[in-house]
């Protein structure tokens, strides 16, 4: 837009907008073109715009098998995006490596320059659990935390700019959060574990403990087995891939989906034990929270039957004000949308200054 719309539109004084855009152009992220102005006299009237071709953001996700980054501009747009299937590692350098090498390479295809990113955000898997006195899981958790700040420490000695590490499925909420163009979502994620997020106002939420959104870890069966969560009947224990591979005796994904297709009674009984558990959980969020859009994700939502079910049995049981206008989808885009929400983060990154638990700074 032009400075006198600038300053129309911000309230700020003509000299304010004029300083701001200073700073903003002796740092290269906007420029000034000419704008002939239909029917406008005398010199043309020049246009501010976003420097579209400056990498701002990066968002990355690591998994465990699998890396996605994403790369936004000034306006918070993607400009790039792109994801890798990697040899499954435990070692975080190896993935983290193999992510910033993804980037590089993305960045010379497109004649991007990353040298203008001011902030970075990275998921990778586990719960962050920011307390204490947790009953079990302990090593775990310690891992996922270590391996965290592992990738932080990584990352801004690569960059040189603030960076945020979450937990990867929290980032894909948001990225499918922005996909499905609400304001109040539930995403589940159901495969080898089943984990989620929740979207309220717009905002992820955190809870007090960094774990709100565990939809894996809500009790379905106060009667059922122990979890390594400390609780009891969880979701996980009988809609993750593993569980319904154990309940199904099939040796891999790929014979379960044989099995499902050709309707095999004791498969299709299994998926649908996994649907209700997802459906349950599912209908408690709903009743709690009012989201009006639920997105599915992972390798298990795609199973033949599964998402008809789970459809069914939540509009089943859920207050019927929750469904009445509810959404049920499959995720959208199961490859980026990690790294796409990790954009979110990356922004606030950039524009904060006060250190978060995760959030690593460099100093000088
Ligand atoms: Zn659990």
């Amino acid at each position: 837009m032009t400075r006198q719309r600038l300053v129309t539109e911000t309230g700020l004084s003509r000299a304010t907008v004029s300083v701001a855009l200073g700073a903003l152009a002796a740092e290269g992220r906007i420029r000034e073109t000419a704008h002939d102005a239909s029917g406008a006299r005398g010199r043309p009237s020049m246009l501010v715009s976003i420097d579209a071709s400056r990498a701002e953001l990066i968002g990355i996700e690591i998994g465990r098998a699998h890396i996605a980054v994403a790369l936004a501009d000034g306006a918070d747009t993607v400009i790039a995006r792109a994801d890798r299937d990697i040899a499954a590692s435990t070692d975080v350098r190896t993935r983290v490596e193999a992510a910033v090498a993804l980037l590089a390479d993305i960045a010379a295809e497109r004649g991007l320059d990353l040298t203008t990113v001011r902030g970075v955000a990275a998921g990778t898997p586990g719960p962050k659990f920011t307390g204490e006195g947790h009953r079990s899981q302990d090593l775990a958790l310690a891992r996922f935390t270590r391996d965290r700040a592992d990738v932080a420490a990584y990352l801004v000695g690569h960059f040189g700019v603030p960076v945020r590490v979450e937990n990867n499925t929290r980032y894909t909420t948001l990225g499918e959060t922005a996909t499905a163009g609400a304001r109040n979502v539930a995403y589940l994620r159901i495969d080898e574990g089943v984990g989620g997020g929740v979207v309220v106002d717009g905002s992820l939420v955190s809870g007090s403990w960094g774990t709100a959104g565990e939809l894996g870890h809500v009790c379905v069966d106060p009667n059922g087995p122990r979890c390594a969560c400390g609780g009891r009947g969880c979701v996980e224990l009988v809609a993750s891939l593993p569980a319904l591979l154990a309940a199904t005796h099939s040796a891999d994904l790929a014979t379960l989906t044989d099995r499902l297709r050709a309707g095999d009674p004791d498969a299709t009984v299994a998926l649908a034990r996994a649907a209700d558990a997802a459906a349950q959980a599912l209908a408690g969020v709903l009743a709690v929270l009012d989201v009006s859009t639920v997105v599915v994700g992972g390798r298990v939502a795609q199973l033949t039957g599964f998402l008809d079910r789970l459809d069914h049995v939540v509009r089943d049981v859920a207050p019927s004000w929750c469904t009445a206008k509810l959404t049920v989808r499959l995720a959208d885009d199961d490859r980026t949308a990690g790294a796409r929400g990790a954009l979110v983060h990356a922004r606030s990154a950039a524009e904060t200054t006060a250190g978060a638990d995760d959030q690593a700074r460099t100093t000088g």
